[in-house]
């Protein structure tokens, strides 16, 4: 057998393909080393193609819950596969899917199926513009919605300044019409506002950050930019990419009670299958071709596989509310084990937690923004990270990231993930 090992596949795949990844952060840049290419997973497990076992605390960056390879959206994959892979007309399942997500995310009352996360972030911002007429939108600084130009800007020099593209390929024009905040910063958020009266369409932000790594929002702070958007009809948009479906049933605005006009989905929507979705009030949603005018359209939107494994998936978490009882239980397990190791090596690092996201922030400065999480010493983390893979925990290769627990992981697994911290963090600080 003509098997090569990952290292040898990544040598192959920089001839072939930009940085020998399909989506950057796979190459290990922010930790260094090669990356391990993964051959299959199951349950809490997955498995390298040079034959390591590691104790999954990415996948997929959220969709697997459920842990890999869960028989009931195997199954239900495998039926549809049998009456073909995509028809471009309308489908039974769409329509379940539709009503399933409607059911479950109280704020939507009409949605549309797209085939990514950024593919619902780029088209809620373009119905809140039609809707609105206006054309400027707010973004917080390292908060993440997809690679669409408008969401690739970097914070201005102040706070009523416009953003900067932070990608070349990404106009002026575009970054004149994103303004920034800090995260957790309303008067920030009130001067843009102020400064750019009747311009602003829509607000946008991770209701739960997972992409400066785990940041949670402070007291009161989403019920704010909540009013300020009332106050200013501006379009409410929580991201719920990450969040939906993971922080409870309903997402994090469930868990927040804050009510959004449009919301973002992604991930675990399509259990583990490449889809998105936007939605909201009906008032906004019917803006969207063709019940009106704001175009927006997709070949494979809604294809019958993809529909198949998000359903199966939907229906079982709206089926079994023990999975976020468990899913807290099995966070907080996780997180009085990792500060119990920290009291005992007299460590003083920041972990942040909720339900099953965490991030254990190399910094003992709070972190409720982005430039708190800039503060985390980064060598450290890359070592960190490959003393955690050593021990067979595959996390997320970045200071900058959020970690998933699944349902797959047992009492016991998380109480490894706990000694491996341990003995990890013993190791890079010579303790
Ligand atoms: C992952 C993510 C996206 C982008 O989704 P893709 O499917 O990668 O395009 C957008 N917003 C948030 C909050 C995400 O976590």
């Amino acid at each position: 057998m003509n098997t090569l090992t990952s290292q040898q596949l990544f040598e192959k795949a920089q001839h072939y393909i930009p940085g020998g990844v399909n989506s950057p952060v796979r190459a290990f840049r922010a930790v260094g080393g090669s990356p391990v290419f993964i051959k299959s997973a199951k349950g809490p497990y997955i498995y390298d193609e040079d034959g390591n076992e590691y104790i999954e605390l990415i996948n997929s960056w959220g969709p697997m819950i459920l842990g890999h390879a869960h028989e009931l959206i195997q199954k239900a994959v495998q039926d549809a596969i049998q009456h073909s892979f995509s028809f471009g007309a309308p489908t039974r399942r769409e329509v379940e899917m539709a009503e399933q997500i409607v059911s479950m995310v109280p704020s939507i009352e009409k949605v549309r199926m797209v085939n990514s996360g950024t593919e619902a972030t780029m088209s809620a911002i373009r119905v809140a513009r039609g809707f609105t007429g206006r054309d400027k939108i707010i973004k917080f600084e390292g908060c993440y919605h997809g690679h669409g130009d408008s969401f690739l800007i970097a914070a201005g020099s102040g706070a009523v300044t416009f953003g900067t593209p932070d990608s070349p390929g990404v106009t002026r024009g575009v970054a004149n019409d994103t303004l920034t905040a800090p995260y957790n910063d309303l008067n920030a958020v009130q001067q843009l506002v102020d400064a750019n009266k009747n311009h602003i369409a829509a607000l946008i932000l991770e209701p739960v950050v997972g992409n400066m790594g785990c940041v949670l929002p402070e007291e009161g702070f989403l019920q704010g930019l909540r009013k300020i958007c009332d106050e200013e009809g501006i379009v409410l948009i929580l991201d719920e990419v990450m969040t939906g479906f993971r922080l409870s049933k309903g997402g994090a605005q469930e868990r927040f009670g804050i009510t959004p006009d449009l919301t973002t989905l992604g991930k675990i929507i399509g259990g583990g299958m490449p889809v998105g979705a936007y939605g909201g009030k009906a008032e906004i949603m019917n803006w969207v071709s063709p019940a009106g005018p704001v175009y927006q359209a997709g070949t494979l939107s809604g294809n019958p596989i993809a529909m198949a494994a998000g359903l199966a998936m939907l229906n079982y978490l709206n089926e079994h509310p023990e999975v976020y009882t468990r899913l807290e239980e099995a966070g907080k397990r996780l997180a009085s084990g990792f500060r119990t190791s920290m009291q005992k090596l007299g460590l003083n690092y920041t972990l942040n937690q909720i339900g099953s996201m965490y991030t254990l922030f190399f910094t003992d400065q709070p972190v409720t923004d982005f430039s708190a999480a800039k503060s985390s010493d980064l060598i450290l983390f890359g070592k960190y990270f490959h003393a955690m893979l050593n021990k067979g925990i595959y996390m997320g290769p970045s200071q900058f990231e959020s970690m998933f627990l699944s349902t797959a992981l047992t009492d016991g697994h998380i109480d490894t993930i706990v000694s491996a911290n341990e003995e990890s963090l013993k190791e890079i600080l010579s303790i």
